[in-house]
């Protein structure tokens, strides 16, 4: 009898496919890799599974070219894992397997340490630990090493000291030979991060994040694989690197939306950790002053535990929340007086302020005021971003940059104004009312230059800058203990978003950004700014914090029938004409089994039709349990592929989508 090894080749296959056996030698393990055939290319692929009787006629089957690892890079946890993730979302195995593997190793490169360049930084230990208080005594014991799986929930406000809850669990897991793996999202990874890690830990510590190159991370991942790295600090795709000796797993700021992956695999590092985890048998920490509605979610219903850390560490006072009304005021270019005025107090105080305004650029329209014209990209339904350092108008959603007109096109006038505020504007209008105030401006904008982002966060943090003003990178995660005032700038934007998860990232923005203030000795005060001082959001974040917006958040989503009460999943489609992914998609509704409970709307055009010159619709897929939506997918989605119609269009599924646009 003929028999056949399956391979995960990259390419849209669901599953592996079966080849047969090389010609000389014992056949390969499961977890190595193996050059074959596919089409005319020839393409590394990795072995899933042992040898199995051939289901096709033997003449058809191609034949494995190369064995390219002496041992499986691979183990059967890790591969289980994969599996599971290629199931669960819906996404070719060949490429969930790629998404595994460092570049090096998918090219079919040997899997040995390569360059100079050393992977591993080492621990020295040599800080003193703070002693601990009671709060995080009892977080740090609720996590418990080698005593089986948990997920364990800290909900700690900003500056409460979870990381040192973090250290302390690292610490005792690496004193009985245990590795740990910790992920953090995009722009938690900084040096300051590891530099803290390495002087508390002793052990080595392996990085990996998209900035490194190609040989340091295969270096980063060989070292995590064969046990010379003890703790493993990385971005999203980490969640696949293999392990030794796991013994925890973190995964800090759990509620940021760049653990799931927007495009293409689109896996959730959070929810994979928990899957990860309970697979192997040992315990999972998620971490968030802010936590996802998903997590404190399971954390109601008991999947998960909850330990509170409601001090701030130190001894520093939790900062002042105030809503700024905006309604009537005198402003200047977006600021109310009475801000510029506390703004001024605080300076003179010896204060050092951050203003926050989740917008980069001069101004997010321009618009002509003779003819009522807008710069708009021709490839999307959006409008361009001014941006008047560069003298460019940008597309913030297809990235096309052209230059500024010089007249309008439409009636010749040359009388074309920004509208509406970035940061470069605020930054513009701060230094003509502070001119002798050393202000920085952290943005995507001003940190492009490699190393720009740590020189200003250096500018930050020595008290050099007295005035910073930054988006989101700068909300996140560091520590400015000298900043005693934090502004919202504008906090509207957030409240009217077409996604039904914009309050909660509005919320988590809004609280994320406050905690910056006053983490020392100094307290905080933080006022946003808005002309909806009613609005309940704001009223409810402001007078419960995010305890109470959670809960009535929590409420909206389960009187809305909306995640994470029910389970949801997009099915997205894309062409450059504006009827077919509306035809596939009504094509494939025309195939959906009818006996499910999954519910499905649309399909309509996604809130923002046309993208980087191609139209987009989705349906939106709902069901009261996550099985009952899995067991329609598994048997829907092969049928919707054969349709005539997705040839016609891209398509795609996206399982717990992060955002519905
Ligand atoms: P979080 O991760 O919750 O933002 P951190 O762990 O970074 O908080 O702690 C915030 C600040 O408080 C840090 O400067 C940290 O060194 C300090 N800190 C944390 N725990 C203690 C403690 N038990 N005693 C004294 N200082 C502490
Ligand atoms: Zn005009
Ligand atoms: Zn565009």
């Amino acid at each position: 009898m003929t028999e056949t090894i399956p391979v995960a080749v990259p390419g849209p296959f669901t599953d592996p496919l079966d080849y047969l056996p090389p010609g000389t030698g014992t056949p390969p393990l499961p977890g190595t890799r193996v050059r074959v055939p596919l089409g005319r290319r020839q393409v590394v692929g990795i072995v899933t599974g042992p040898p199995r009787p051939a289901t096709v006629a033997g003449t058809r089957l191609k034949r494995i070219q190369d064995v390219l690892d002496a041992s499986p890079l691979l183990g059967d946890s890790l591969r289980n894992l994969i599996h599971w993730a290629a199931g669960y979302y819906h996404h070719p195995i060949g490429e969930c397997f790629a998404t595994a593997l460092p570049t090096r190793l998918r090219q079919g490169r040997e899997a040995v340490v390569s360059g100079r360049r050393k992977a591993l930084v080492a621990g020295n230990a040599e800080h003193p630990v703070p002693e601990l208080n009671s709060e995080q005594r009892a977080a740090s014991s609720a996590i418990a090493i080698q005593q089986g799986h948990a997920v364990i929930l800290i909900e700690g406000v900003t500056g409460s000291g979870k990381t040192e809850v973090y250290l302390d669990a690292i610490h005792r897991a690496l004193a009985v030979g245990l590795q740990v793996l910790v992920i953090v999202p995009e722009i938690g990874l900084t040096p300051q991060l590891v530099q803290r890690f390495q002087q508390r830990l002793a052990g080595n510590m392996a990085v990996l994040h998209s900035g490194l190159s190609d040989s340091q991370r295969l270096n980063a991942w060989l070292a995590a694989a064969n046990g010379e790295a003890d703790v493993i600090i990385g971005t999203r795709s980490a969640i696949f690197v293999p392990l030794a000796r796991p013994g925890l797993i973190v995964v800090d700021e759990e509620h940021d939306p760049s653990l799931k992956q927007q495009e293409g695999f689109r896996y959730s590092a959070r929810d994979l950790a928990v899957y990860r985890g309970h697979q192997l048998d040992l315990p999972v920490v998620l971490g968030s002053a802010t936590p996802s509605l998903e997590s404190l979610a399971n954390a109601e219903s008991g999947r998960y535990q909850t330990v509170r850390l409601t001090q701030r560490a130190g001894g520093a006072a939790p900062p002042r929340l105030r809503l700024m009304d905006m309604r009537g005021q005198p402003t200047i270019e977006g600021l109310s007086e009475p801000l510029i005025r506390t703004v001024r107090e605080h300076l003179e105080a010896d204060g050092q302020v951050l203003l926050f305004l989740n917008r980069r650029g001069y101004a997010p329209t321009l618009i002509c005021h003779e003819c009522g014209w807008i710069a708009e990209c021709d490839r999307c339904d959006a409008r361009y971003t001014y941006h008047r350092g560069r003298s460019r108008l940008h597309c913030h959603h297809c990235d096309r940059e052209t230059g500024v007109p010089r007249a309008c096109p439409e009636c010749g006038s040359v009388d074309l104004r920004p509208l509406g505020l970035g940061t470069e504007r605020v930054e513009s209008t701060l230094q003509t009312l502070l001119p002798d105030t050393p202000l920085i401006r952290i943005d995507r904008d001003s940190t492009r230059r490699r190393g720009e982002f740590e020189r200003q966060m250096a500018s930050a943090l020595s008290g050099e800058s007295r005035l910073l003003l930054g988006t989101q990178m700068l909300a996140k995660g560091h520590h400015l203990p000298a900043v005693t005032l934090v502004a919202v700038i504008d906090a509207d934007q957030g409240l009217f978003g077409a996604d039904f998860r914009a309050p909660e990232r509005l919320a988590q923005l809004v609280i994320q950004v406050a905690g910056r203030a006053g983490r020392a000795e100094r307290p905080g005060e933080v006022v946003i700014q808005t002309h909806q001082p009613e609005h309940p959001l704001l009223q409810t974040l402001i007078h419960g914090g995010y305890p109470a917006f959670a809960e009535v958040a929590l409420a909206e989503r389960q009187a809305a029938g909306l995640p994470p009460a029910r389970s949801m999943a997009l099915l997205r489609a894309e062409a450059p004409g504006k009827a077919a992914p509306q035809a596939f998609l009504q094509a494939a509704l025309a195939v959906m089994p009818a006996q499910t409970s999954v519910e499905a709307l649309g399909p309509y055009p996604a809130p923002m039709e046309r993208r980087a010159g191609r139209y987009r619709a989705q349906l939106m897929l709902q069901a009261d349990h996550r099985p009952a939506l899995q067991r329609l997918l598994s048997c829907w989605l092969p049928a919707i592929g054969a349709l005539p119609e997705a040839r016609r269009a891209r398509w795609s599924v996206d399982v717990d989508p992060a955002e519905t646009l």
